[in-house]
């Protein structure tokens, strides 16, 4: 069989999931809590559910949660996306990002993507056959040359897609950094894709620099948001897309045969849920707490740590451990250490080494102090 994506293998999330539940290892390798959601949110899905709100949604997702995003994306970065024809409800932010490559980039054309990326853009890309034209972040701090950026764009470039916060690296861009892309993009049709999945999660008193901020990229933006991280329900499978009505309408063209509508009871208690601000305000506070116990508590290890900005994943240097490459190392510390976390090689350009590995720390204390214990032994 000719494969459509002959360098793809199975993902390396679920590799190492399968890994730590088969050696029984503290698990901090797939991004997603340990805990379970507010309950409050539960008993509205439930309360949905039993309301008999389990026929088909509308297609682009019910009013009210889209209404509620709207209002909630307007009050956050000020601006304004009509709920009617610029919000669609996805299947997680996954299926929107997968939707929203093949709307657009036709064979061909070229992507910009920043390396490290996250896992799902490139194939997605290939797919479509367009051209991926990736950029490797700066090593010290992760930190986009925008000089590159601006070299690597031709008259073929579709698309970039940015992701902030960073999986797997846990930076964010700056508002300067938003600012210099959107001169840069200035004057040209170049669709922004941006993965803002991690939009909550943001530390240290520094704010989330959204594409919908600025409007020279809001006008030609696709944002993509998830409702698992922000809620703790990475199993729900549910996010949103907007964009300008021109695009969206694009989008829903394709959205509608790739999985028509998304799940009906869910969109009604996460609607109601939404309502309240503090319902998603406070993550902040409550993941750098997270972020300062774990870290804290391997302050002493071998490991080098530099703090992450955002998201719940952390990044471990550790190259004053061993100069094995950190696929096999990932690999025996889950078989000898019984911990499990994510190379970061598999998302570098030429899948280079730099002796980082990427820990979740989405976890209950005590699974943080478990993994704590043995970090500090290696
Ligand atoms: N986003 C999750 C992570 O980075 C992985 C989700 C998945 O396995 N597709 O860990």
């Amino acid at each position: 069989i000719e494969s459509k994506l002959p360098k793809v293998g199975t993902t390396i999330f679920t590799t190492m999931g399968k890994l730590a539940y088969q050696y029984d290892a503290v698990n901090l390798s797939q991004g997603f809590p340990n805990f379970n959601a507010d309950s409050k949110l539960l008993k509205l899905v439930q309360e949905a559910i039993s309301e008999g709100y389990n026929q088909y949604a509308p297609m682009q997702g019910i009013y009210s949660l889209r209404e509620i995003i709207s209002e909630k994306i307007e009050n956050l970065y000020g601006h304004s996306y009509n709920p009617e024809n610029e919000i669609t409800i996805t299947a997680s932010a996954t299926q929107g990002i997968f939707t929203a490559i093949s709307t657009f980039v036709k064979p061909n054309d070229e992507v910009i993507i920043f390396k490290p990326a996250y896992d799902c853009y490139e194939p997605a890309i290939t797919l479509c056959g367009g051209v991926i034209v990736p950029i490797q972040l700066l090593d010290a701090d992760f930190k986009i040359d925008w000089e590159n950026f601006k070299a690597a764009i031709t008259p073929k470039t579709k698309m970039v897609i940015i992701n902030t916060p960073h999986n797997p690296t846990g930076t964010i861009l700056s508002e300067q950094d938003m600012l210099k892309l959107q001169y840069i993009l200035e004057d040209t049709n170049i669709i922004l894709l941006s993965d803002e999945v991690y939009e909550h999660l943001v530390f240290d008193g520094k704010t989330h620099e959204s594409a919908a901020k600025f409007q020279g990229l809001a006008s030609r933006s696709i944002l993509c948001a998830s409702f698992g991280k922000t809620f703790h329900v990475t199993g729900w499978k549910m996010g949103y897309c907007a964009a300008p009505k021109e695009l969206m309408l694009e989008f829903r063209k394709v959205h509608q045969y790739v999985v028509f509508c998304v799940n009906h009871p869910v969109q009604h208690g996460v609607a109601q849920y939404l309502k309240n601000p503090k319902n998603y305000i406070g993550l902040n506070t409550f993941y750098q707490q997270k972020r300062d116990y774990f870290l804290n508590a391997i302050q002493n290890s071998r490991f080098k740590i530099s703090p992450c900005t955002g998201t719940y994943f952390q990044i471990l240097d550790y190259s004053s451990i061993t100069d094995e490459n950190d696929i096999s190392f990932a690999e025996r510390l889950i078989k000898e250490y019984k911990i499990a976390s994510i190379p970061i090689s598999v998302f570098n350009l030429d899948n280079q080494d730099n002796k980082q590995l990427r820990f979740c720390f989405a976890k209950t204390e005590e699974t943080l102090d478990k993994a704590a214990e043995i970090l500090n032994r290696i």
